[in-house]
C-alpha cells in the first residue's frame, strides 16, 4: 500500500525531556530498498534542512518503488534555538556520538534512537549537512571504510552518485572525523552510507539546495527507487585524508586563504593575533592539500578549529 506520511517520534532522556523526531515517510508502489535520509543533525545548516523537506513534498508514492524515511530536523533544539554545531540542551555535538548510550545524556539517548528506530532500520544511509554558521565550505561528501568491501563499495557509489565534487574517504582512527559519526557507525553496522555537505555560514542558499535535491534524485535513481537513469558524474577528486587545523591560542583570525583553495605544506594559511592587534602565532598548512572548508569567524578559542583540507588527491 502506498502513503506519504509524517508523524512525531517521541523518547525520553534520562532525566525525562522529551526527545522528538520530525520522521516523513514514503512507501513506495513497488518493492525496493528503504533509504534512509537525517537532516539537521547540525541544527543551523539550512540547506540539507529544506533539502529533505523539498524531497518529502516532491515524491509521490506511486512513482516510488521501496520506501523513503526522513528525518527532516534531527537536533530540534539546535535548529530552534539557532544553536551552531551542539544540541544546546548538554552542549553536546550529536555527530560525535553515534551510535549513542540509551543511559547518557540527552545527545547521546538522541543519537541512540535515531540510530537504532531509524537508520538501522533502513538498507542505505544519507545525512544531509550544509555548513554551519561560521563555516565556509567546498561541497563535499565524505565516506567510511569499514574494511567490509561490498558496503564500503556501495558507500563509494552512493557518494559519487550524490555528485559533490570532492570525495573523502576515511578509516576508524578513534577520533573525529570518523569516531561518532551517523555514516561511519552506519557503515560500521553495515548500512552503506554517506555524509555530504553543500552550504555554509548559516546561510539558505538556493544553489546549495539544488546541489542537494541533484544528489537525492540521482543516488534514488542509482538504487532503484525512482525511474530513470542515473547520471554519472564528472570531475570529482577523491581524498584519502582529511585534515583539520586548530589553533593552539585563542584570539582574532586572520585567514590567508578562501574554500577551494589549494595550499602547500607549510605555507602560512593564518594568523592569529591577540586583542592589541600582535602576532601571536603563524598558522601553516601541515600538508599539501585544498581547503574544504574554513572557519569564518575571527572569534577563535584555544584548540579552535581553522580549517579542513583535503589531503593529496588519489584514484577510486
Ligand atoms: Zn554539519
Amino acid at each position: 500500500m502506498t502513503c506519504k506520511k509524517n508523524e512525531w517520534l517521541k523518547f525520553y532522556s534520562s532525566d525525562q525531556e522529551e526527545i522528538a523526531f520530525p520522521l516523513a515517510t514514503i512507501e513506495g508502489a513497488k518493492p525496493g530498498p528503504t533509504v534512509t535520509i537525517t537532516a539537521g543533525i547540525h541544527g543551523a545548516e539550512y540547506p540539507g534542512i529544506v533539502s529533505a523537506i523539498r524531497l518529502f513534498k516532491q515524491l509521490a508514492p506511486e512513482k516510488v518503488a521501496g520506501k523513503i524515511q526522513i528525518v527532516t530536523i534531527s537536533s530540534l533544539k539546535a535548529f530552534e534555538s539557532r544553536s551552531m554545531f551542539v544540541c544546546p540542551v548538554d552542549g553536546k555535538n550529536p555527530n560525535r556520538f553515534f551510535p549513542g548510550d540509551k543511559n547518557g545524556s540527552y545527545t547521546q539517548v538522541l543519537a541512540y534512537h535515531l540510530f537504532n528506530d531509524v537508520i538501522l532500520k533502513g538498507d542505505y544511509y544519507l545525512d544531509l549537512h550544509g555548513g554551519d554558521m561560521v563555516e565556509a565550505l567546498e561541497p563535499f561528501s565524505i565516506y567510511h571504510k569499514s574494511g567490509n568491501e561490498k558496503i564500503d563499495q556501495k558507500s563509494l557509489e552512493i557518494t559519487k552518485y550524490y555528485g559533490l565534487k570532492n570525495i573523502i574517504s576515511t578509516t576508524l582512527t578513534g577520533s573525529w572525523p570518523d569516531y561518532g559519526t551517523t555514516y561511519a557507525n552506519a557503515s560500521e553496522h553495515g548500512i552503506p552510507a554517506a555524509i555530504v555537505e553543500a552550504g555554509g555560514i548559516g546561510q539558505l542558499d538556493e544553489e546549495s539546495v539544488n546541489l542537494h535535491m541533484k544528489g537525492l534524485y540521482n543516488v534514488l535513481r542509482y538504487l532503484g527507487c525512482l525511474e530513470g537513469e542515473p547520471v554519472v558524474p564528472e570531475n570529482l577528486t577523491f581524498y584519502d585524508e582529511f585534515v583539520w587545523v586548530y589553533t593552539p591560542k585563542k584570539g582574532i583570525f586572520y585567514t590567508k586563504v578562501k574554500v577551494g583553495d589549494e595550499v602547500s605544506k607549510n605555507k602560512c594559511v593564518g594568523i592569529i593575533e591577540d586583542y592589541f592587534g600582535n602576532k601571536i602565532e603563524e598558522i601553516l598548512s601541515p600538508i599539501n592539500g585544498k581547503v574544504l572548508f574554513l572557519t569564518t569567524s575571527p572569534a577563535v578559542k584555544e584548540n579552535g578549529l581553522l580549517m579542513g583540507l583535503g589531503g593529496q588527491p588519489c584514484k577510486n
